[in-house]
């Protein structure tokens, strides 16, 4: 398995749509095994495939309860508030305050191109908003209060000048 590359702020591809995907070929099951050995190798707890480069609809999640893949994922139900500091692959070192739903029913299909569906609460509902976020070219920035982006300015101003 390979350790793919996570795409920073500001790449542009963090802010473009992916597309969901017809057909999951060997070529996409090697795509989701390697993003999720970079997602260990890094330490996250999620990871979308804009952040590695791949405009597809492809997400991966462990928050230590086991590793889960949603290809083509859709929000079905969201319930509940829920305030929790948040981090990002494609952000090293920043954590920021967002307010998300508590509970979440997501749909998608797995790596067999069987249709899933999951209830999720907590964490882990933070976790699969966040990547599903990443699909649509949102990132966390784009959910903090206006007072504590104003914080991490700077932080964001490093960022773009160091770009890759
Ligand atoms: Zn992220």
């Amino acid at each position: 398995m390979a350790n793919l590359e996570i795409k920073r702020y500001p790449h542009p591809i963090l802010r473009k749509k992916a597309r969901p995907l017809t057909r999951i070929d060997e070529q996409i099951i090697t795509l989701i095994d390697d993003m999720a050995h970079s997602m260990y190798a890094f330490r996250g707890l999620g990871l979308a495939a804009p952040q590695v480069g791949i405009l597809s609809q492809i997400i991966i999640t462990d928050i230590g309860t086991g590793l889960l893949n949603l290809v083509n994922p859709v929000l079905l139900e969201s319930e509940g508030e829920d305030r929790m500091e948040e981090g990002c692959l494609s952000f090293p070192g920043i954590m920021v305050e967002i307010s998300r739903p508590f509970r979440v029913l997501v749909k998608g299909i797995d790596k067999k191109e069987k249709e899933v569906q999951i209830e999720a609460e907590g964490l882990l509902a933070r976790v699969i908003q966040h990547e599903i976020d990443h699909l649509h070219g949102k990132l966390i920035i784009d959910r903090v209060s206006p007072l504590h982006r104003e914080l991490i300015k700077n932080e964001l101003k490093k960022m773009k000048r160091k770009k890759q």
